[in-house]
């Protein structure tokens, strides 16, 4: 028996997106920037490509910029206003983000000195603290729409509109890498001028992301030399990337409502029958005797068990062939203790036992039924050696 609950972590690639790729590993070769036949034919299908993700992004095609994933996006988007602004010396120097940020966009706001806004138990931003961060010196605001370990949706209809009021001259980014398999982006992240997304995550291949940057945005380019995307992301583009993201983006929106619906009932039953089945297990982010998990990601399912080494856990499910991790995967397999959690005001000692299982496009009920097959055995084994 194995599983893999870890597509928060990667998702594996659509069949829709291999199969677009494929001719772009071989004889369709060109170079999207030459002036052949060859360099036509990549050309033309870097644009459809970018007519697609601008669909399904909701924005205008040359408003869409290819990057080498979400890590990129999420710097260029902190860094490139910091530095637009720097160079226009007009007096908007901060960078402010909510403490629950992917490191992508926490690591520039932090070596940028920027403010770092707290969230409540939930994980959601606090606006009065959004609120308070928020004045005329501030050039970026970076609020993601879900998060990568709770799971965990942001009001951004509510943030913009306080970036509004309190400091109309910012610009604001959403990180959307973990909400594009789930919500409606478009619609969601219209609110941003800048929005990033990553391939890897909604079944294209690693490596190929794209950050939305509206018209008129005032960013800075952190990669100069051939001025391809418009001067905004020089190097010549990932065709063979960008097509495969751009066929499993056209796959998303087709199924997105039938998955939303087919996973939340398959995450509820794992939660609930753990929840029901082992002692001692809460759910991040979910309060309350009526546990309403509606602002969180449908496939997200994130827990804090006590009396647990999320390490020794691992290992234990890893053996029994279940894929999972403790919190964000991209702490290089190094336990340190999840800044989300403690954000959340989760204590150290119970971080120490969290569990993210995280479900995706190809998850199936055998999956459930094997996590709930090995779960309560190695929680129970752990206690009892811990005795
Ligand atoms: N932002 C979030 C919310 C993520 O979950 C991740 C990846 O885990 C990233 C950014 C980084 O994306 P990439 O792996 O494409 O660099």
């Amino acid at each position: 028996m194995s599983a893999y609950l870890d597509h928060a972590a990667t998702t594996p690639m659509r069949p829709e997106a291999v199969e677009a790729m494929l001719p772009f590993l071989t004889g369709r070769f060109g170079n999207p920037s030459g002036g052949h036949a060859r360099a036509r034919e990549a050309r033309r299908a870097l644009d459809d490509a970018r007519d697609q993700m601008a669909e399904a992004l909701g924005c205008a095609p040359g408003e869409v910029v290819f990057t080498s994933g979400g890590t990129e996006a999420d710097n260029q988007a902190v860094h490139g206003v910091l530095a637009r602004q720097a160079a226009a010396s007009a007096g908007r120097t901060v960078a402010v983000a909510t403490a629950v940020e992917h490191h992508a966009v926490l690591h520039p706001v932090e070596r940028a000195g920027g403010r770092l806004v707290a969230v409540d138990r939930r994980g959601v931003v606090d606006l009065d603290a959004l609120a308070a961060a928020l004045g005329p010196d501030v050039a970026v605001v970076s609020v993601m729409l879900a998060n990568n370990e709770s799971g965990v949706v942001q009001p951004l209809a509510e943030v913009a509109e306080l970036v509004r009021e309190r400091a109309p001259g910012a610009v604001l980014h959403t990180d959307a890498v973990q909400a594009f398999l789930w919500l409606d982006v478009a619609a969601l992240a219209a609110p941003a001028a800048l929005v990033s997304v990553s391939a890897h995550k909604f079944g294209g291949p690693q490596g190929v992301g794209a950050l939305v940057v509206r018209d008129g945005t005032p960013v800075e380019a952190l990669l100069i030399g051939g001025g391809q995307e418009r001067e905004r992301r020089s190097g010549t583009q990932n065709v063979a990337g960008i097509v495969a993201m751009a066929a499993a983006a056209r796959a998303v929106l087709d199924d997105r409502k039938a998955l939303v619906e087919r996973v939340t009932a398959m995450r509820d039953r794992l939660v609930d029958t753990l929840l029901h089945d082992v002692p001692g297990v809460a759910e991040s982010g979910v309060t309350g005797v009526a546990p309403d998990r509606g602002h969180k990601l449908a496939g997200s399912c994130h827990l804090l068990i006590d009396d647990v080494e999320s390490e020794a856990l691992l290992f234990l499910l890893d053996d029994a062939g279940i894929c999972a991790s403790a919190a964000s995967s991209c702490a290089s397999g190094a336990m340190d203790p999840s800044h989300v959690l403690a954000a959340m005001g989760v204590s150290r000692e119970l971080a120490g036992g969290s569990l993210r299982l995280t479900l995706g496009w190809p998850s199936t009920e055998a999956d459930v039924d094997a996590v709930l097959a090995v779960l309560p055995g190695a929680v129970d084994r752990l206690r009892r050696l811990d005795r």
